[in-house]
Formats: structure tokens, sequence, C-alpha cells
């Protein structure tokens, strides 16, 4: 469930109340239409005009789901005006032989509000109030308690009822939103390394996915990155020093590629670095980059001799053709395996790439 899903639940509700309303209204008006009273039909043009008003407005909302608050509203008023104007017409008429009528009259127009439009309380005003107003006027105030009592009861009740709503409606859609802000963030944290805070293999896989846009041969390049006797370290320097020395080496790693390319811790003591849409000699370059910085941090590894008195890095790259991935990770893997029998603090391509003769760099463009 997400914000969507519950804006959507919220809209349905709106499209179900309104198809209601319309419904009984049409029900009502052809029920008014069908009966007589003492031999008297009951049928004017507001309730043929409310009939076929239903009946059009049922199909439209059928057919139609936008921006159906506002139509419902203009329902409302426009029936109940419909329904004040057939009360004044059949008044005359059947007042004087039945005393209940407009009570009657006014019972029916708050049954479709109430049934219909419990959920809505400007639709239901404004659909009861055309009505209750006339009945007030028509009656001449005599029963003014009586028509009081029969709007205000129900009135308060809803009110009540629409208070409560309003506030479990609010409540929901504040749950709904933590909900989806906890959910974004749980995300997010599932696809970070919390020692780092570069992209674990599950964010890897997650940003690969959504790298959709077409791939030229050679555009992307992995960069696969591990640290030379980190073992000897660990024992050397102890645990924490190791994390130290870890989160220090993969800040360099990020600090020295675009925001765009993607960082990934991918094991223990080893990187990779996902450059898109770049040239060899540009992988070339941002590879001595990262491997100069962190020999430039200085991270004091004697047990690295053979290599530096510092810690270092070797580095695998390959080239991602035709997004295969596999392929790509065991040609950077290999190239990585030759880097480190080569004496280590070293760079190495995969063989299919031709290598880049150029001075180590100091800036890229
Ligand atoms: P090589 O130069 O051949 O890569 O040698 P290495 O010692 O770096 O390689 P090896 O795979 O034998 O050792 C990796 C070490 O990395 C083992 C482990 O102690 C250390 N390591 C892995 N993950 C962590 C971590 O999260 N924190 C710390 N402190 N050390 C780690
Ligand atoms: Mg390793
Ligand atoms: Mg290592």
């Amino acid at each position: 469930m997400n914000l969507h899903s519950y804006d959507e639940l919220v809209k349905s509700r709106h499209r179900l109340s309104l198809l209601l309303f319309l419904f009984l209204n049409t029900a009502s008006s052809i029920f008014t239409m069908l009966t007589t009273v003492d031999n008297r039909k009951l049928i004017t043009i507001p309730v043929v005009i409310i009939a076929v008003l239903g009946v059009t407005g049922l199909l439209f909302t059928l057919l139609r789901t936008q921006k159906l608050h506002k139509v419902l509203n203009t329902y409302s008023i426009a029936m109940g005006i419909l329904w004040a104007w057939h009360i004044t017409l059949k008044y005359h008429q059947i007042a004087p032989d039945d005393k209940n009528f407009l009570l009657l009259s006014l019972f029916s127009v708050f049954f479709i509000s109430a049934i219909a439009l419990s959920g809505n309380f400007i639709a239901f005003t404004l659909h009861v109030l055309p009505a209750a107003l006339m009945v007030i006027y028509l009656d001449q105030f005599h029963n003014i308690i009586r028509i009081l009592f029969t709007i205000a009861l129900p009135m308060a009740g809803f009110s009540l009822h629409h208070l409560m709503q309003k506030r479990s409606d609010a409540f929901t859609r504040r749950l709904v939103d933590n909900l989806y802000i906890e959910r974004e963030k749980f995300s997010d944290l599932s696809m970070l390394d919390p020692l780092t805070n570069l992209y674990n293999r599950r964010g890897l896989e997650n940003r690969w996915a959504s790298i959709t846009a077409p791939m030229r041969p050679q555009s992307h390049f992995v960069l696969l990155m591990d640290i030379d006797h980190f073992k000897a370290y660990n024992d050397n320097y102890g645990h924490t020093m190791g994390d130290q020395a870890l989160v220090r080496v993969a800040a360099a790693i990020r600090d020295n590629v675009r925001s765009r390319d993607i960082v990934v811790r991918y094991g223990g003591e080893e990187f990779m670095v996902l450059l898109t849409h770049v040239e060899h000699a540009y992988a070339q370059k941002v590879a001595q980059r990262i491997q100069q910085e962190v020999l430039g941090l200085e991270i004091p590894h004697v047990f690295n001799e053979d290599v530096s008195t510092h810690v270092t890095l070797s580095m695998g790259i390959a080239s991602l053709t035709d997004r295969d991935w596999v392929a790509a990770v065991t040609h950077a893997d290999n190239a990585l395996y030759r880097a480190k029998n080569n004496g280590r603090n070293a760079i190495e391509f995969a063989q299919e790439i031709p290598v880049v003769q150029e001075q180590p760099v100091t800036s890229l463009a």
C-alpha cells in the first residue's frame, strides 16, 4: 500500500457515494412519478428532470473517473433545488388533504442524503437545505418545532459522524504517510553498507536495474578493487583500526568519481565502481586517481612492505558490454588477480581492452 493507492481508495469512495446518490434520486423520482395520492398523479417537471439527470449522471459517472468530488456537490445542490421545486408544486394540491405531506417529503430527501452522502458534509447540506427551507416557508412556521427537530436531529448526528470520520481519515492518512516514509527509509538502508555508507550488493542490483538507457559497446566500465594485505593489517592493527581504514578508503573512492557513478562495497575489503557512459581512457584516469588518492591517505601499513608502508589498492578493470554483468565482473576479477600477482598496488585491464599508455595522472578533466 502507498499514498497513491490510499488516494485511489478515497477517490473510489467518492465515486461510489455519487453513484448511490444518483441511483437513489432516480429511483425516488421514478417511484414518485408512478405513485398516486387520492388518484392524483405526483408527476411534475422537476421530478422528470431529476429522473433524466439521475440516469444521465449515472452513465456519465460510470464512464468518467476524474474530478468527481466537485461533481457530487453540483449534483447535490441541483437535485436539492429540484426536490424543493417539486414539493412547492405539489404542496397546494396535496397539503390540504394530507397534513403530513411536507414532513414526508422532507424525510424522503433526508433519507437519500443520509444513505448516500454520509461521507460528505457539504454535499449533504447542499442536498437537504433547499427542501428544508422550502418546507419551513410553505408550512408558514406552523410546525416549526417538528420540522426543525426533523432537520436538527439528523444534522447533529451527521455532524458528529462527519467529525469522527474526518479524524479517522486524517489518522489513516498520517499512518499511510509514515508507513510510506518508513518503507522508503528501510528500503534505502537495506541498500547501503552501514560501515562505509556505500551501496551494498543489493543496492548495486537496484541501481543496475534502473540503468535502462541503451548501452554503446564499451561505454561502461567495472572497476574491481581490493585492499592489499588487509588481513595482515587487521591482525596487526586490530579490527577497529581496520574498520577505520575501510571507511577512509571508501570515502577516497567515492570522492574521486562522479556522483552518478555507482560505488559499492562489494565484499569485506573489496570495492566496485561502475562508471557509466565513459571512454576507456577516462576509466583508466579514474582508476589511477583512486589508486593515488588511497596511497595519499598515508594509512600506515608496515605489513604491506613488499609494496609500500601505507595501505594500497589493487584493481581489475573490465568493460561492460551487452549488459552482460556476469562476464564483466568475471573479467574484472581475473584482471584483479593479475594485478595481485604483478606485485599489488597495480591496475590491470581485462585482456580484451587495449591499454592506453599514459603518464600517471594528477588531475582529471
Ligand atoms: P590480498 O592482498 O591478497 O587481498 O590479501 P588480503 O589479506 O587483503 O586478503 P584476504 O582475503 O586474505 O583478507 C581479507 C581481510 O579483510 C580478511 C578480514 O580480516 C578483512 N576484513 C573483511 N571485512 C572486514 C571488515 O568489515 N572490517 C575489518 N576490520 N576487516 C575486514
Ligand atoms: Mg579480498
Ligand atoms: Mg585484500
